[in-house]
This record gives C-alpha cells, sequence and structure tokens, in this order.
C-alpha cells in the first residue's frame, strides 16, 4: 500500500527529465538572501502554468489551489542560496555573482540544498495539481526567500499572508541533509532543529603605543579574557542534560603590531533546544562581558547588538504521527529514520506560529551510501542529483496527500 496513486506514481517517473531540468536552472542561477528576483519568477511562472492562484508577498510567491471540501495544507520550501564560491567540481556548478546588500559583488552557490527545496515543492505542486481526483480539500504552495538570514518568513508574514490565503490546518517543510543516506526520510515529533541567534559585541579600550601598554586599555586582552570565560558558561551554568552551543565566530581588532587598539569586536552564535536555555546563554554572556570590561578598566560600556534569532523547531506530535505513517506506507520501514535533533536551525516555523496551527518538518538524504559527505554551506556541497531529487518530491507530496482527504 502506498500514499501515492499508481497515475501519481507514473507522473513522478515521467516528471524526472523536467525536475532534473528545473533543478539545474536553479543551481545554476543561485540569489542571496532575500534578493531571490529571477527565483521567485521562476516559481510563479511555473506554479501560474499548474493552474495555482499565485501571488508575490514579501520577497516571496505563494500558490493556493482549492480542489472542494476537505483540509488545507501549506507545504514551503526556502529559495535563497549563499554567498559562497562553489568548488564541487559538478558539471553544472555555479559561477554566479550578486551584489550583496552592502553593494560588494559575491559569488553566490546554492551550497545548503535550497534548489532541491524549489524544484521538489514545484514538483508536488505539479503532481497535486495533475492529480486532483487523488485528494479533496486546499493546497498551498509556499515558496520563502531569505531563510539564511532568518529574514524570509517574517518578511512574508509581515506583508500579510495571514490575510492572503487561506488558513491552513498545517504547515509542512523539509530540508535535504548529509544524513540519512539519498533515498531516506528522517522524521520525529517534538525539537528537531535549535533555536539560534547571533550577537555582535564591541568592546572598548584606550589606543596606545604597543611599547606602552601602561598608557592604554588593551581590547585585544579583553576581548581574549571575554572568549576564554564564554567557555564556561556550557561547561559550568548549563545543566549537563541540557543542550546548548556558544560559538564565538569572528574576533577582530587592530590593524599593526606595535599599536594598541581601541575596540575589539565579536561576533557570536548561540544554540539552544529551549528558549530558556537560549536566553540564559546570551543573559550570560552580557554578564560575562560586562564584567570582564569592568576588570579590564574599560572606558566605556560594551555595546551588545543580537541579530538573526531562529526559533525553535518542535514538531507537533500528532502532525509528525501522520507524515510518519505516510511515509512508512510510501517509502517502507527501511527508509524512513527516526530524525535526531539537529543544531541547526531554520526561520520555518515562524510561518505556523504566525497561523497558530502545528507543523512538521522532515529530512531528506542528499548523498549515496558509500560517497563521501560535505556539509549543507561547504563550498565542496554536492548531494547525488537522483535519488534525492526524486525522494524528496515523493516525500513533500506523500506528507501533504497524507494530511489531505484522499479519495480512492
Ligand atoms: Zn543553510
Ligand atoms: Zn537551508
Amino acid at each position: 500500500m502506498t500514499v501515492l496513486s499508481s497515475k501519481a506514481s507514473v507522473s513522478l517517473e515521467e516528471n524526472a527529465s523536467w525536475s532534473e531540468e528545473m533543478f539545474r536552472d536553479l543551481h545554476q542561477h543561485p540569489e542571496l538572501s532575500m534578493r531571490e528576483s529571477r527565483t521567485r519568477g521562476v516559481v510563479g511562472a511555473q506554479l501560474e502554468k499548474f493552474g495555482y492562484e499565485v501571488q508575490e508577498l514579501g520577497g516571496g510567491v505563494v500558490g493556493v489551489l482549492a480542489n472542494g471540501e476537505g483540509p488545507t495544507v501549506l507545504f514551503r520550501a526556502d529559495m535563497d542560496g549563499l554567498p559562497v564560491k562553489e568548488a564541487s567540481g559538478l558539471d553544472y556548478a555555479s559561477t554566479a555573482t550578486q551584489v550583496d546588500e552592502n553593494g560588494a559583488e559575491q559569488p553566490t552557490m546554492h551550497a545548503c540544498g535550497h534548489d532541491f527545496h524549489i524544484t521538489a515543492g514545484l514538483g508536488a505542486a505539479r503532481l497535486l495539481a495533475e492529480h486532483q481526483d487523488d485528494w479533496a480539500g486546499t493546497y498551498i504552495a509556499l515558496f520563502q526567500p531569505g531563510e539564511e538570514k532568518a529574514a524570509g518568513a517574517r518578511a512574508m508574514v509581515a506583508a500579510g499572508l495571514t490575510d492572503k490565503v487561506p488558513t491552513p490546518d498545517v504547515c509542512l517543510g523539509q530540508h535535504v541533509l548529509d544524513s540519512p543516506v539519498a533515498g531516506k526520510v528522517a522524521v520525529a515529533g517534538g525539537p528537531v532543529l535549535s533555536t539560534a541567534t547571533s550577537a555582535r559585541i564591541v568592546v572598548h579600550g584606550a589606543g596606545s603605543h604597543g611599547s606602552m601598554p601602561h598608557l592604554g586599555v588593551d581590547p585585544v586582552v579583553l576581548a581574549s579574557t571575554i572568549v576564554t570565560r564564554l567557555q564556561t558558561l556550557v561547561s559550568r551554568e548549563i545543566s549537563p542534560a541540557d543542550f546548548g552551543v556558544v560559538t564565538v565566530g569572528s574576533l577582530q581588532a587592530g590593524s599593526s603590531a606595535n599599536i594598541i587598539p581601541d575596540q575589539a569586536t565579536l561576533l557570536l552564535n548561540f544554540r539552544a533546544y529551549s528558549a530558556e536555555i537560549l536566553d540564559q546563554l546570551v543573559e550570560g554572556t552580557e554578564r560575562i562581558v560586562r564584567a570582564e570590561c569592568h576588570a579590564a578598566r574599560s572606558p566605556r560600556e560594551p555595546e551588545i547588538e543580537l541579530y538573526d534569532r531562529y526559533p525553535l523547531t518542535e514538531n507537533d506530535p500528532d502532525a509528525a504521527a501522520v507524515v510518519r505513517e505516510g511515509f512508512l506506507a510510501q517509502f517502507g520501514a527501511d527508509r524512513v529514520e527516526v530524525m535526531d535533533p539537529a543544531t541547526a536551525s531554520e526561520d520555518f516555523s515562524v510561518l505556523p506560529d504566525a497561523f497558530g496551527v502545528p507543523y512538521c518538518y522532515w529530512g531528506v538524504g542528499a548523498y549515496k551510501q558509500g560517497r563521501e559527505t560535505f556539509p549543507n554551506h561547504s563550498p565542496l556541497w554536492a548531494p547525488d542529483m537522483q535519488p534525492t531529487l526524486r525522494t524528496s518530491t515523493e516525500a513533500a507530496v506523500t506528507a501533504v496527500l497524507a494530511h489531505l482527504a484522499q479519495s480512492d
């Protein structure tokens, strides 16, 4: 027994070359977060061709297909690439560049696999439109911008998403990952992705000649003690049973060996599986930074600014159980794994939270068994196009159909 009807399964096969062509085109034209104008155009044109009612919204595009009485299901795909220079060696590798928000030209790459998400989202939209006899209800195909900056889902909500499409009963989303192996899917109820935030911290010293440190306040030493002391947050303040990560990803100060600079800038990233732990890490950081500044005779209060806040992705147990049942029926038990919580983060849950509805988010394997894998965001990220395209499309249709009213 499978979720897709035999006719829909045949279409899935027949659409393979269409979907591979679409994928290559998207892969060669990656666009930076909140600058996905070409991609939005490609997606909108396809949805219109499939018969969807299409609107552009907050930098994204959403298509609605009403097909009689029944539940309403929203499936979301993210569209942005990254400022990464592709080094995959693929024959369809990206050589594209794009001017970023600061006016700098950046190499661009679909290094997070969102090209798979778009293609699978379009493939699912096409299949559902071609096989309306198989289901009843309303399907919403949503393509959001700016996931990598935690900005796109909020932008679509701010542009009035909840008033402009029917309220879904459930929201669904997926991500291609380096685990499980290609051809498999992984799903679970509860927290599956961490909540996260970044922080920009500027600490102040007093500039001096490198030979006369006693006449200044050295922000390099100050910043270094902060980095060291921050290591105690997770190891000494968070319960060993809880999960937290504090990473100082950037530390910038000074320009010359013999000059003591007057400030240092730190960029931090925090991860947790609950908002309380995340807040505890951020508060602890603030306390340590202020105390170290005081200890170092810093002449001014530090500046601490939080940005790129991602919510927790916590699957609704019932919504996840329906998806899992569908996957088991469609793929068989040996291709369905339990998704372990990942330390990555997503803004997907902003969408269901705006509607006040449950959601489920799952993973799709992207590398064949035995292949050397490279993680998302690596310049070497190069999943196997197949079976990844097929599995991600099949997973999307299966999860949607499992939540819609199905007719035989
Ligand atoms: Zn990413
Ligand atoms: Zn991603």
